[in-house]
């Protein structure tokens, strides 16, 4: 200890202590008193907390009661080389630069007898190609963005598939592998969480800017709904298309309206000008009144008034004619504006119909007869790749015209969005939901077979009589007629919904509200 009395140091620890807000237990007065004195503090070896972490250790193996036992006589012998090595066998790990010894503390981990290399019942070159085709199989989840991962199962593959393979340095690479693997698999669960979330961002900033555009607000919430765990390559693909529409839609809908926005600007900019010049004349004109008005006051004879009243009739004849140029501008103006109107009204109307050129039908966000040819090819090349049966379901509302009757066609609108919103949500994720016209829907029902296809169908109606469409106040129960057909080798995709259309057209003449097979 230096010049620094003891008592003197015991007091700044004290000091210390409090200043900090340290309970002043005997630890804690022993680490800061060293600080104080300059005294290197040795950390005490935490046998029991150790221990404690032993027994918490599963030893249900006998490698993993060995590498148990391992580790609890490297606490007692306070050696941490020791503690490491048994912890990092004991998870089936590889020390760094400890290939043979790793090897059997690894396989003592996880049971498996250390073999004589080269010599290994039961793991044959057959079984490390088998593994080796399984790593490759599973790589392309993994991405390629980690290069030193990338190289490691490179080097993994060619290892395992050498003829006459070093068993021992196979284990090794695999343990390290495996290792690695785990953070990888992580990180890449990770980017696709925070890439989901990005979008989430991206999907409502773009519906929070679409003030007025309500066709983009609701595409807006739907893409969102799409874009939701668990994700699959074909939401994805909706989510692409879906976003493809928007983008084309806004491009053309802001394009329009800065146009408007230009005129308009233009015609403000004149209108403000001549309320200007109208202002000045109208000004001067006061002014000319007020002098008459003094001189008028002032005059003694009829002969000093008359050329103040020449004066006065000249001033009032310019004004009349001022106000009469402004009245025709102004009336140009106004036509103008109408006409402008009438152009926006226009634009408008152009864009909707352009918006027939989107996939999606702007009312109930089902896929509209574009979006469903193109669904219906891409299906039909996947079930025709993988072989798996493809179902195509055709329903049509039954007495819709009752409803847009009695209670309107807003409250029709109404009723099919409500269908398609019940649809969608007892659908699989992979089923398409397609308006093919008025109140009819077509749905492709992708790995389906026929009896599975009319369950689905019948599985749709029963929903819909749980769940009410509210007219108001008013409950209404709606019902449809549907037909499936499920897709023959070879036949067009149109055509089997045609055959569905057949069904459903007797379904209709079989009483309605009922679901056939074609
Ligand atoms: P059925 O049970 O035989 O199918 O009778 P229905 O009344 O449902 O069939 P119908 O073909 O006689 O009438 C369909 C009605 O659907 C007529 C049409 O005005 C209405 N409709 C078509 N498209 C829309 C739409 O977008 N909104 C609304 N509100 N009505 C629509
Ligand atoms: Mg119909
Ligand atoms: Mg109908």
């Amino acid at each position: 200890m230096n010049e620094k009395k003891s008592f003197e140091v015991a007091r700044e620890t004290l000091k210390q202590l409090t200043a900090r807000k340290l309970p002043p237990t005997p630890g804690n007065y022993k680490t800061i008193y060293n600080e104080i004195a300059g005294i290197p503090s040795v950390e005490a070896f935490p046998v029991r907390e150790l221990k404690d972490i032993a027994q918490a250790l599963p030893a249900k193996t006998p490698g993993q009661q060995r590498q148990r036992g391992l580790l609890e006589s490297a606490i007692d012998r306070m050696q941490w080389e020791g503690i490491k090595n048994a912890l990092v066998a004991y998870g089936g790990f590889v020390p760094q630069g400890g290939a043979g010894a790793s090897d059997t503390m690894a396989a003592a981990a996880t049971g498996v007898a250390s073999p004589a290399a080269g010599a290994v019942p039961g793991l044959s070159s057959e079984f490390l190609l088998q593994i080796a085709k399984l790593i490759e199989y599973a790589q392309p989840a993994l991405g390629s963005d980690d290069q030193h991962f990338s190289e490691q199962t490179a080097n993994l593959l060619k290892a395992m598939r050498l003829s006459g393979a070093d068993i021992t340095a196979v284990k090794l690479m695999l343990a390290n592998y495996s290792h690695r693997l785990s953070f990888v698999a992580e990180d890449q669960a990770e980017i696709k969480s925070v890439l989901l979330k990005l979008l989430h961002l991206v999907f409502e900033n773009i519906r929070d800017i679409s003030i007025d555009e309500q066709w983009l607000k609701g595409q807006m919430d739907a893409l969102m709904a799409v874009a939701q765990p668990p994700l699959s390559l074909r939401s994805l693909d909706d989510v692409e298309r879906r976003l493809k529409d928007v983008i084309f839609k806004q491009r053309d809908a802001k394009e329009k309206s800065l146009l408007a926005q230009d005129e308009m600007r233009q015609m403000l900019a004149t209108f403000i000008d001549r309320l200007s010049e109208m202002t000045v004349s109208t000004g001067s004109f006061q002014e000319k009144l007020e002098d008459s008005a003094r001189l008028i006051e002032q005059a003694k004879s009829i002969a000093e008034i008359a050329p103040v009243l020449k004066d006065v009739v000249g001033a009032t004849r310019t004004m009349a004619q001022d106000s009469k140029t402004a009245r025709d501008e102004l009336r140009t103006m106004r036509e103008q504006a109408t006409n402008t109107q009438a152009e926006i009204v226009k634009l408008h109307q152009e864009l909707d119909r352009v918006s027939v050129q989107a996939r999606h039908d702007p009312l109930t966000g089902a896929l509209n007869r574009k979006g469903l040819e193109e669904a219906l090819e891409r299906e039909i090349s996947t079930v025709r790749r993988k072989e798996t049966p493809l179902c195509a379901a055709l329903l049509d509302i039954d007495n819709f015209k009752k409803i847009n009757d009695t209670l309107g066609h807003t409250t029709g609108d109404e009723a099919l969005k409500h269908l398609a919103n019940v649809a969608r949500e007892c659908m699989r994720p992979q089923d398409t939901l397609a308006r093919f016209g008025g109140e009819e829907f077509v749905i492709l029902l992708p790995d389906t077979p026929l009896d599975k296809g009319i369950e689905a169908m019948t599985r749709l109606q029963r929903e819909l009589t749980k769940r009410f469409f509210l007219a108001g106040t008013e409950k209404l129960l709606i019902t449809f007629s549907a037909g499936v057909a499920q897709l023959s080798n070879d036949e067009a995709g149109m055509d089997a919904i045609r055959r569905a259309d057949q069904a459903m057209y007797l379904a209709k003449r079989a009483g309605k509200n009922r679901v056939l097979g074609a």
